[in-house]
């Protein structure tokens, strides 16, 4: 196997090694991306090729195609054996780490966000409802833009940027469709008493959650002492046994046993991670599902996606003709406006964590 760009091998059956030259450059890409320094591939490609030492230490100048993908998407860089094509964490290898478990997560976060929609921050913080109302006519997101007249005066608007739409480049004013999305939230304000069991019922939840995980990490102990238990085992019969093909029959089985026992170790590393406090998890959700028509008149940007991701199921359609279309909300917030069955409020359509548009 080729050792990753970073890597090196130190001979044969040996654990790969940092590159004394190229490991610098890796790590620092790779940061620089997590961090955002670096918004793009093309930017991370760009630091890679001009940097002095990577080219004193090839003979391409140019790196390949997939090259900047692979970086940012394998897990081995974390200090984990990956499936590369997934870039999976499969279990911890041997090797040191060029970064932090949790800066190969950020990267993957990135990655993804940038799958759904790339975020323009100069024109998102004027237009809150910029990708997430959708054209009625096409159903693609409108965009929106700052008109300038003759005078010079600039002016807001929504359109619809599809070709070959029937609202095709049809402004809309950005006052007019926001004042009718105020109107909107307005009406999904729901009353107190629901908040207070909304918050009941999430919190039943995620009692139910933790009591699940703590079942789940005693099994995985559990599990975890056997395998351990059978090595001891092996291990004796190995010292007691002199044929040498059964020592060899009995030490592939140990190796075996070992790397379940690395599986299980870190499947419960992970289900540690899996349960932030409940504060942390809900109670922005429940600020927001209370009073959301406050938060988005009075707050920033931020609290203002929150509020959509929060309360809407889906991208809401807007018509020029008949305005705003009816909204989906999450099942959080039609478990506040209209509590029906049980069963209904228990099987959330998108689970617990509000929504990525
Ligand atoms: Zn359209």
């Amino acid at each position: 196997m080729k050792a990753p760009f970073g890597y090196r091998s130190d001979g044969k059956g040996k654990v790969m090694v940092p590159h004394e030259t190229f490991a610098p450059i890796a790590k620092a890409a790779l940061e620089g991306y997590a961090s955002g320094h670096f918004q793009t591939h093309g930017e991370v490609r760009t630091f890679i090729e001009d940097h002095p030492d990577f080219k004193v230490g090839r003979k391409k100048p140019r790196v390949g195609n997939n090259f900047v993908k692979n970086l940012l998407s394998r897990s081995i860089y974390a200090g984990y054996f990956d499936y590369a094509p997934w870039g999976v964490p499969v279990t911890k290898g041997k090797h040191q780490p060029l970064i932090s478990l949790e800066t190969h997560k950020k990267i993957q976060d990135r990655l993804n966000q940038r799958v759904t929609a790339p975020f323009r921050k100069d024109i998102a913080l004027d237009f809150p409802l910029r990708g997430f109302i959708l054209c009625a006519d096409c159903g693609s997101p409108l965009t929106s833009y700052w008109a300038t007249n003759r005078k010079k005066v600039r002016y807001p608007y929504y359109e619809c940027h599809k070709k070959g739409c029937a609202s095709h480049r049809k402004a809309i004013p950005r006052e007019k469709l926001e004042i009718e999305f105020e109107e909107c939230l307005d009406q999904l304000q729901p009353s107190a008493d629901i908040v207070v069991a909304a918050r009941a019922m999430l919190k039943d939840m995620w009692d139910a959650r933790r009591a699940h995980l703590a079942e789940r990490r005693k099994s995985l102990t559990v599990d975890a002492r056997k395998i351990e238990a059978e090595i001891e085992s092996f291990l004796d019969r190995i010292v007691e046994t002199t044929n040498p093909s059964i020592v060899s029959a009995y030490e592939k089985r140990v190796t075996h046993l070992q790397r379940q026992l690395a599986i299980l170790e870190e499947q419960k590393a992970n289900l540690d991670e899996k349960q932030p406090p409940f504060e942390d998890l809900f109670e922005h959700t429940i600020e927001i599902l209370s009073t959301p028509c406050d938060i988005w008149r009075k707050r920033d940007i931020r609290w203002k996606r929150l509020v959509l991701k929060s309360v809407f199921a889906e991208r809401l359609p807007y018509s020029r003709s008949e305005g705003l279309r009816t909204a989906k909300t999450t099942f959080a917030f039609k478990a506040l406006s209209a509590p029906k069955g049980a069963d209904e409020i228990l099987v959330p359509p998108h689970g617990l964590e509000p929504r990525t548009y």
